[in-house]
């Protein structure tokens, strides 16, 4: 396959990840187009809050100002917090992160998913992101790539970014393997009205069962993350709004009062999953379809931006040696620099997920003094932080 390129880089999928790495791909001067399969980019909706929220690192929020999209999402309901609370079984003795012992302004920002894709999507050059798109079939070789679309056409490019999320049909059909396992937990997910303000606090219970995370919302409601056991998720589920409120206020110890209000729940399945290779020929991987963790740390999109960063600036600086910036090499280089970071969190939040999904009382006690132990490290507590701001 050789010359005649629709593009410099073809890239799969719209989603956050795919959206963000056509902006930062396009800003770094390679002309860009990107499929999906989707009609539109999610809108931010003025009415109504969305379901899916992040909570993004100051790391991956400067990225998005440096993508031009940073203003637009802070003008929809950007809800940045300040402190973190985490705890197992007695409020009294939790791990405290706050960003003023970090230097910091801010630990990060709760963002919507709606906002964070038309941020993105208005970043990006006219005509680059193509809607209703699904591709249906890659071939790649050392000049580049070929992809089948769903309407019968074929584009050519270079490079095939895959950023089409953890099923990720193109690093099936390009044959590049994954490891992992599926959780024995869901995450069930909505937002709730707490009695008590949520103090621009992100509030995470240690239960048996699972993690419970409240984050902060801008219109001073919470978002429940509430990672359980699959007979749980049912029965927490079959509830009315009444008597799972007050489940959810229960479980939570009441750190926010009474919680009222819950908007229509979801249960959305776990799963730890590694790309053993995150390049082939003529192929790369970023976000979702190259990594996904629990969401106990809220990591996975950081981790994707992470990606997105990097592989922005390894393919320009291979471009500006006059090295061949879709060649193996400068591929294999990318994925030395994103491996370490990400298999770090996926190992952190596996190991924190089954250490404080153990049922044994005794390393349930030593737990909960370990977490009032590092609140009092010296060292240990400003490392922790520093892995949360994305440093
Ligand atoms: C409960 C929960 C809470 C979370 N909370 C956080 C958090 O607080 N912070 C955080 O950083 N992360 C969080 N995450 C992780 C985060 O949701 C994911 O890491 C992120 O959504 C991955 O984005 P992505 O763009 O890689 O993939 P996706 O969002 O899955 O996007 C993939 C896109 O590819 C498109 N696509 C797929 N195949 C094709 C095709 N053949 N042709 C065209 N288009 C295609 C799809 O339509 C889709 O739009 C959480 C996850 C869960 C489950």
């Amino acid at each position: 396959m050789s010359g005649g390129y629709d593009a410099d880089i073809l890239i799969a999928g719209g989603g956050p990840v795919g959206l963000a790495a056509a902006a930062a791909l396009a800003q770094a001067g390679f002309q860009v187009r990107l499929y999906e399969r989707a009609a539109a980019p999610p809108a931010f909706d003025g009415d109504r809050v969305d379901a899916r929220v992040y909570a993004l690192s100051p790391a991956s929020l400067a990225l998005l100002d440096r993508l031009g999209a940073g203003a637009a999402l802070r003008g929809s309901r950007f809800s940045p917090y300040r402190a973190m609370r985490v705890w197992e079984d007695e409020p009294g003795r939790a791990l405290c992160f706050s960003a003023a012992e970090a230097g910091a302004e801010w630990l990060g920002a709760i963002v919507e998913h709606g906002a964070l894709a038309a941020a993105l999507a208005q970043a990006l050059p006219a005509g680059c992101a193509c809607f209703a798109r699904e591709i249906v079939a890659a071939e790649t070789d050392e000049d580049g790539v070929a992809l089948r679309l769903a309407d019968g056409s074929t584009e050519r490019g270079r490079l095939l970014v895959a950023a089409d999320g953890p099923d990720s049909p193109l690093r099936h059909q390009l044959g590049l393997a994954t490891v992992g396992w599926v959780y024995d937990q869901q995450a069930l997910v909505c937002h709730l009205r707490p009695e008590r303000p949520h103090e621009q606090t992100a509030w995470q219970r240690f239960l048996p069962t699972g993690p419970l995370a409240l984050l902060p919302l801008a219109d001073g409601r919470v978002s429940l993350v509430w990672s359980c056991r699959g007979a749980l998720a049912e029965e927490l589920l079959a509830l009315s709004d009444a008597e799972f409120a007050l489940r959810v206020s229960t479980a939570s110890q009441g750190r926010l009062g009474a919680l009222s209000e819950p908007t229509p729940r979801r249960a959305l399945p776990l799963r730890l999953q590694h790309a053993q290779d995150y390049h082939g020929t003529g192929l790369v991987l970023v976000g979702d379809a190259a990594h996904v963790v629990h969401p106990l740390a809220g990591q996975g999109m950081n981790l994707g931006f992470g990606d997105v960063a990097a592989l922005a600036e390894v393919l320009a600086a291979a471009r500006a040696a006059g090295r061949g910036w879709w060649r193996p090499r400068t591929l294999a280089a990318y994925a030395r620099r994103r491996k370490a970071d990400n298999l770090e969190m996926l190992a952190l939040t596996d190991g924190l997920k089954r250490l404080f999904g153990s049922e044994q009382a005794a390393l349930r006690r030593l737990l909960g003094l370990g977490l009032e132990l590092v609140d009092r490290a010296p060292l240990a507590k400003p490392a922790l932080l520093a892995r949360a701001l994305g440093r």
